[in-house]
């Protein structure tokens, strides 16, 4: 059943699209199933969770921290995280140096933009981002590296807002890649209800989780 979803999703995504297989609140046989059929990039949104599932799956593996984190839980991933999607303050960006810095990695990240009109989601607005990305991150917060942009679009049937929402954010990704170069290379935007959208709108990177896992409980 997953490694059929999962063959199917693989199928309709665009050419150079990543996807991230969110597996959160799923159990591990349901990881291995899907790593078995070849998936390798799995997103939780829980520290804890993300822990417990690293220290118990195959190492290669790559993990992605979707969910909001507190800079309280940040050590704790800070060992194999592949990618945090969803740096929403640079105080959490502070954090995430820090603990980069004493593990010895330099760990990639998001800036994750509220591009959605509900006001319960978590990122910067445009013009924080804007802001945010004139400073010279590179050096202020060395053991870092800003790879791109991360949204949600709002939870809605209007397939026109969700289109509206994601093209402002790759308009975003467009401006702010004029000055960070090639190195600022991911948009992940797209879920199982709106990921091609996402993907006619230039997401190279979504996060599917139901359509894979089936409904969360
Ligand atoms: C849960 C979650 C997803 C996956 O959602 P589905 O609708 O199950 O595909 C994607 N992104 C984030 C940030 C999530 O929290």
């Amino acid at each position: 059943m997953i490694a059929e979803n999962l063959r199917e999703i693989q199928e309709s995504l665009r050419a150079g699209v990543t996807l991230v297989a969110v597996s959160k609140t799923k159990p591990n046989e349901d990881l291995v199933e899907a790593y078995e059929a070849g998936q390798r990039h799995f997103g939780e949104n829980r520290v804890q969770e993300m822990v417990d599932k690293q220290a118990s799956l195959p190492q290669d593996i790559q993990w992605h921290m979707i969910g909001h984190v507190q800079d309280n839980k940040i050590k704790y991933m800070a060992p194999f995280v592949h990618l945090v999607h969803g740096i929403d303050k640079e105080k959490r960006l502070k954090t995430l140096n820090k603990e980069a810095a004493k593990v010895d990695r330099t760990i990639d990240y998001l800036l994750q933009v509220h591009i959605a009109e509900e006001d319960t989601k978590f990122g910067f607005s445009p013009e924080e981002l804007m802001e945010t990305v004139q400073k010279d991150l590179q050096i202020l917060y060395p053991h870092t590296r800003l790879r791109g942009l991360m949204g949600m679009a709002t939870f809605t049937d209007n397939q026109e807002q969700i289109r509206r929402e994601f093209q402002s954010l790759k308009n975003l990704f467009d401006k702010v890649k004029v000055d960070l170069g090639k190195d600022f290379d991911i948009l992940s935007m797209g879920m199982s209800g709106d990921y091609q959208i996402a993907m006619e709108e230039g997401s190279n990177m979504v996060r599917v989780g139901s359509s894979i896992f089936g409904a969360r409980g």
